[in-house]
């Protein structure tokens, strides 16, 4: 058997177009969707993710405004630039990339994040909100993967998905996501042992580990639907996931390929969310 493949690139592409729709009539109204996206240093990684976020907000008629400031910022600078932005009746969503240089403690940072406009979902209001099933942002990477389940017309509702990492950011929120649409939920870590029996029963398996092969051919139920939410290199320094792609999509029912699978979809729910606050749809 061979998967489907969930096209995270196709379905953003959709999702991005109802966004651009939704901006053009927030504009008739005087309300520019506005983002600010802090990036503190020069971390490669966080340079072109952080480009990528910006130029969503213009393909989709967004503001934007990117603040770079260097590694040497001091924990105090960067909490009254948060402040500031807080306060700015233009920015309706904020976000300030990961990872911080060392002297600054992140959480403290996402903490002063106002909830209103706490996009990126990783304020401890917003993780309140997602857990008791408030109103409020949910992070990015999972909500797209519930995107992703939602588009191939997926009945979670007594299905048994395992989660495979319990990070703030992925695997914890992807687990309480699934629970809410009645998912019965396993949440896999580093101590889980023997991960194989427990993804062998699973009818929906999202792997958010940061390490190749993690899932592989063998410990896949016939006919799983599996989001590879992973980002590493293989051998020849190309992206790849967690999930054997090659042997995995032999087995699986459904399967999202990387790149061109969750990455994608991340940005397209960072916009949807700065979208939501703008319109006062979403805050918790
Ligand atoms: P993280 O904070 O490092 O968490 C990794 C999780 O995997 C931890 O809970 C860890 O368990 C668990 N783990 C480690 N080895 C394991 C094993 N052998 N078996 C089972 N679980 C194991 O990472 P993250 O931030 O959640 O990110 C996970 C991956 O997703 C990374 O590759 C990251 O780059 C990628 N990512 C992609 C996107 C996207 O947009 N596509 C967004 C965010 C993250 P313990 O808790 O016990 O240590």
């Amino acid at each position: 058997m061979t998967a489907q493949l969930i096209d995270g690139n196709a379905l953003s592409r959709q999702l991005r177009a109802d966004v651009s729709a939704r901006v053009t009539a927030l504009k008739a109204r005087d309300i520019t969707p506005g983002l600010a996206v802090i990036l503190v240093g020069e971390n490669p990684a966080s340079q072109v993710y952080v480009r990528n976020k910006v130029k969503a907000c213009e393909d989709t008629g967004m503001h934007s405004l990117l603040e770079r400031w260097p590694a040497t910022l001091s924990e105090a600078e960067l909490l009254a630039r948060v402040d500031a932005l807080n306060r700015d009746a233009t920015i309706h969503g904020i976000l300030v990339q990961l990872p911080l240089p060392a002297h600054i403690d992140a959480q403290k940072v996402i903490e002063a994040i106002s909830p209103a406009k706490d996009v990126d979902g990783f304020h401890i209001a917003s993780a309140g909100a997602l857990m008791t099933g408030m109103p409020g942002f949910w992070p990015c990477t999972p909500y797209g993967c519930m995107k992703m389940l939602e588009s191939i017309g997926y009945e979670l509702k007594g299905k048994h998905a395992v989660v495979i990492g319990r990070s703030n950011i992925v695997g914890k929120p992807m687990a309480l996501m699934l629970l809410q649409q009645n998912a019965t939920v396993t949440i896999c870590h580093s101590g889980t042992q023997d991960l194989k029996a427990l993804t062998l029963q699973a009818d929906v398996i999202v792997a958010a580990v940061g390490k190749r092969n993690v899932l592989t051919a063998d410990m896949v139920k016939p006919g799983a639907v599996v989001l590879d939410v992973g980002m590493n290199r293989n051998d020849e320094g190309k992206l790849c996931g967690d999930v054997d792609f090659d042997g995995v999509k032999e087995v699986a029912g459904w399967i999202t390929p990387v790149p061109g699978g969750v990455g994608p979809m991340t940005i397209t729910m960072l916009m949807v969310n700065t979208l939501e606050s703008a319109e006062g749809l979403r805050a918790a």
